[in-house]
């Protein structure tokens, strides 16, 4: 642990880490040793973003698998990287399309970071995504552990990836040796680089992330198959498994949208902020305080009412139909009428796209 080099998070010094037993370091080559085989036999090696380990791909696959499964990034990866296949064609689309192709995704501040960041690559590095996890880590929406992740998977570098996977290993197994490091974030960080490997960063990484997705799993830890289990303190403490918040726990917000039509049949839609829900789609405009309807209401005006799941809230969304035309919106946000064939090519939330084509005529 010595050869460890004084590295920051943020702007923090790690502490250095030294005074680690021999037990430690046999603990150390037993946990490479047993990952590494369960790795082989076991990990995953067939997912559409390994295919293609082109630093630019690896980059657009750990965005958006941030808080979003693997499942759901299947269904946009591949459409994503035919449209975009580089990072100069990423850097020349326009905002829209990009947010059109990410719409259902969610968390759409990483769109407008990855597309900025795009412009920034064409600009400061000749459209050649940097390898240095420092150069990548100035680049908007790639923090430390996301730099990490594409140094190690796209150039095999040894590199430290502290995403919820690694970090719910890392807490369960080495919960001892976290601790007598300190504690915390800056321990983790340097446990983890004390972990790293000489050479096969990619490897190294793949089954720290295989492994927490797989077996080491947040409530339901499949400890009895897991290769680690034979001197693994188990889930508790930092790493316990946490109970699933009941539905009654859930916040509720309620969401009136507002629909105004021209002559034309277009609709009037309205920019979101570049913060919160559906950060910078294309809307419809959002009533403010009066014009909001009660739950079980049915009164004139309204069009449809859907319950939207969010991965931390429930949305009540209630469509009225409103005239007339509404007053200039917030400073800042554009407005424009589109038609259906129009709204196609936007980035429209996808339910209120639902919501939109399940009108009468719209
Ligand atoms: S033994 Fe259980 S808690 Fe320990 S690493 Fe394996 S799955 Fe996680």
């Amino acid at each position: 642990m010595r050869r460890e080099p004084a590295r920051t998070v943020g702007t923090s010094p790690l502490p250095a880490a030294d005074a680690v037993s021999p037990v430690e370091r046999r603990r150390r080559a037993y946990f490479h040793r047993r990952l590494g085989a369960w790795f082989r036999r076991a990990g995953r090696h067939d997912l559409p973003w390994q295919r293609d380990r082109r630093g630019y791909a690896v980059w657009v696959s750990e965005i958006m698998l941030q808080q979003t499964t693997v499942e759901t990034v299947r269904g946009y990866y591949g459409g994503f990287l035919r449209r975009f296949p580089t990072v100069r064609a990423l850097a020349e689309a326009n905002l829209d399309e990009v947010l059109a192709l990410w719409s259902g995704l969610g968390y759409y501040r990483r769109a407008h970071h990855l597309h900025r960041a795009a412009r920034l690559v064409v600009a400061r590095h000749g459209g050649r995504l940097p390898r240095r996890e420092e150069d990548l880590g100035a680049l908007p929406g790639i923090g430390p552990s996301t730099a990490g992740a594409i140094a190690s998977l796209a150039y095999d570098r040894p590199a430290v990836v502290l995403d919820t996977n690694v970090r719910r290993v890392l807490t369960r197994y080495w919960r001892d040796m976290h601790r007598h490091l300190g504690g915390g974030e800056r321990a983790l960080w340097a446990l983890a680089r004390w972990l790293l490997p000489e050479e096969g960063g990619r490897a190294h990484t793949q089954a720290l992330m295989d492994l927490g997705a797989l077996v080491c799993r947040p409530r339901d830890p499949g400890c009895p198959r897991c290769p680690l289990v034979a001197d693994c303190p188990g889930p508790s403490g930092e790493g316990a498994p946490r109970r699933p918040k009941a539905d009654s726990e859930r916040r509720r917000r309620r969401m009136t949208l507002l629909l105004f039509r021209d002559r034309q049949g277009r609709v009037l839609l309205e920019r979101r902020s570049s913060r919160g829900i559906w950060a910078g789609l294309w809307c419809l405009p959002e009533a403010e305080g009066s014009a909001s309807v009660s739950v079980g209401s049915a009164g004139p005006g309204l069009l449809a009412r859907r319950l939207h799941r969010l991965s931390h809230l429930d949305l009540e969304i209630c469509l009225l139909a409103a005239h007339p035309l509404p007053p200039p919106g917030r400073s800042g946000r554009g407005r424009r009428w589109a038609s259906a064939r129009e709204r196609a090519r936007l980035g429209l939330p996808p339910i209120v796209r639902a919501m939109l084509e399940s009108l009468p005529v719209t």
